[in-house]
């Protein structure tokens, strides 16, 4: 059975009204989901337009609690739809249901629920001042939202990114106008009869279905009237936006590509360095922008790790995402897996020995056209080999030998991007001291994807500008009045 994915514009699913459609198919084997409906300018801009008159409405009008109240809602009929959101989401990613209803649907409802909470939480600021007369002045600060926000966002983590987004914007009172990826369109559509079910007033929340340059994404972060565009992906595609933004002087909040180090020092626990490496680096088929690709393991454990690693990554089981003992589903499409191969192709060219992977696995008949690969681990390669230094986002990692902590924050830090970080040691002395060092935005200390949602979350360098999560998150998504009062 096939779906129509809709547009959702002012509470309503609607087709884009010059009647352009294009296919979903799964990466699982190639089947087709459903048809699309592209948005059109037009219909950006109506969403754009019901997002501003939203703002003027009843929406407005509703209290700090009442706003909290009404997302946690949304949060608890995520949890009551879980199962709809759980097929949706597997369906457009092929990943397997042992990732997808842990991580993506929880994390789901959590964004809203986190931000619900925070919201009704936020200090106030108050500066008395001394004046010349003795008198005094008191300084506080107001916020207020910030407007229109559009919301671009990336395939990968298509559920869990885009509410992290959503939850803040909302709570603070904004508007969103979400640009879903043109890989997986399923779950937003869905959010939009969540948001309807539980009587979001209509124009909250809106989705625009198409591609970058030319169609939606384009469209929504060229429109004059959206207030602050906040995006998920990859660098190139923020540089585009910025510049987009530029005009106008609107905002932006970036999130985008890594190429993160792991650090493992010969005092780690190696079961728990490992364990955390085939996670960070092979977890979501490695499409996670938080991953390893680069391993530096320091010489007296680095046989010991490669050959462990490599074990672990030999052993992956494929095949139906639905099978809770599945632990690695396809690339999001065979286009994605084409450029991975690229790079696996490039790692040989380039005298890499491949300690396991290196091609596509045998996942049998059913499976045959799907973007299916296998989880590969290289040494030897040459610290300015591209495998070594550009973001793959496939599930694969290099490893490398070094000797000293100054040579290895060296290494680490020698490069453009600078997102994630995980160190593996039992030295508490040495764990702070490097974690200070590494120019990255996270840094993990004997675990990875550990997240407490009120924490600080971005990259630096070219992996991003701003950082968003908890409070951290109304430095983009309000604007603050500074009213200083001569008493
Ligand atoms: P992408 O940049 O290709 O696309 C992201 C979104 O931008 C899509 O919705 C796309 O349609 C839209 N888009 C593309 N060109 C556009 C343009 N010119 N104007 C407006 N919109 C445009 O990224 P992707 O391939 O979907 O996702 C993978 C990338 O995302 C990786 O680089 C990964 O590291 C990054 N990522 C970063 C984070 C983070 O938090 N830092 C999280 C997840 C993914």
């Amino acid at each position: 059975m096939s779906t129509d994915f809709f547009n959702f514009i002012d509470g309503v699913h609607r087709p884009g009204s010059d009647g352009r459609t294009f296919e979903n198919r799964t990466p699982l084997d190639g089947t087709l989901i459903g048809m699309v409906h592209e948005a059109s300018a037009a219909d950006v801009d109506a969403a754009v337009g019901a997002a501003r008159a939203a703002l003027a409405g009843p929406w407005a009008g509703l209290t700090t609690a009442e706003r909290s109240d009404l997302l946690h809602a949304v949060a608890d009929e995520i949890d009551r739809r879980s199962d709809e959101f759980l097929a949706a989401e597997i369906a457009d990613t092929g990943k397997p249901v042992s990732i997808a209803s842990h991580i993506d649907i929880p994390r789901g409802a959590a964004n809203f629920r986190v931000f619900a909470d925070v919201v009704k939480n936020v200090p106030g600021e108050f500066f008395p001042m001394p004046t010349p007369d003795g008198a005094g002045a008191l300084n506080y600060g107001l916020r207020r939202p910030k407007g229109v926000i559009a919301v671009v966002c990336p395939w990968n983590l298509p559920l869990l990114l885009m509410t992290w987004k959503v939850g803040p914007a909302l709570a603070c009172g904004n508007a969103v106008v979400v640009k879903p990826s043109e890989e997986t369109p399923a779950t937003a559509t869905l959010l939009g009869e969540v948001m309807n079910a539980v009587g979001v007033p209509a124009g909250v929340y809106n989705v625009v279905h198409g591609f970058g340059p030319g169609s939606a994404g384009e469209f929504l972060t060229t429109h004059p009237d959206v207030d602050g565009i906040t995006f998920t992906g990859e660098t190139r595609t923020g540089e585009a936006i910025m510049a987009a933004a530029s005009k106008g002087v609107r905002s932006v909040s970036l999130e985008m590509g890594g190429k993160n180090p792991g650090i493992v020092f010969a005092d780690a626990d190696l079961s728990d360095a490992v364990a955390g490496t085939v996670r960070s680096a092979f977890a979501n088929t490695g499409q996670v922008c938080l991953g390893t690709e680069r391993v530096y393991v320091e010489r007296p454990v680095f046989d010991e790790f490669v050959e462990r690693l490599a074990a672990e990554a030999t052993a992956t089981t494929f095949g139906d995402p639905f099978d809770p003992l599945t632990q690695m589903g396809p690339l999001i499409s065979n286009e994605h897996r084409e450029k991975v191969l690229r790079y696996y192709r490039q790692a040989v060219d380039d005298g890499a020995t491949v300690v396991t992977g290196g091609g596509v696995p045998d996942v049998g008949d059913r499976y045959a056209k799907g973007a299916w690969i296998e989880p590969t681990v290289w040494t030897g390669l040459a610290d300015d080999s591209a495998v070594v230094t550009e973001e793959i986002f496939g599930p694969c990692c290099h490893v490398r030998p070094f000797d000293t902590e100054d040579e290895v924050v060296a290494l680490a830090n020698d490069t453009p991007y600078g997102l994630a970080a995980t160190v593996w040691t039992t030295d508490v002395g040495r764990a702070h001291r490097v974690a200070s060092r590494l120019e990255v935005g996270l840094c993990w200390v004997n675990s990875w994807f550990l997240r407490d949602l009120r924490t600080a979350f971005g990259g630096m360098k070219h992996s991003g500008i701003g950082r968003e999560g908890g409070v951290h998150s109304l430095e983009f998504y309000t604007e603050s009045t500074n009213v200083c009062v001569k008493i």
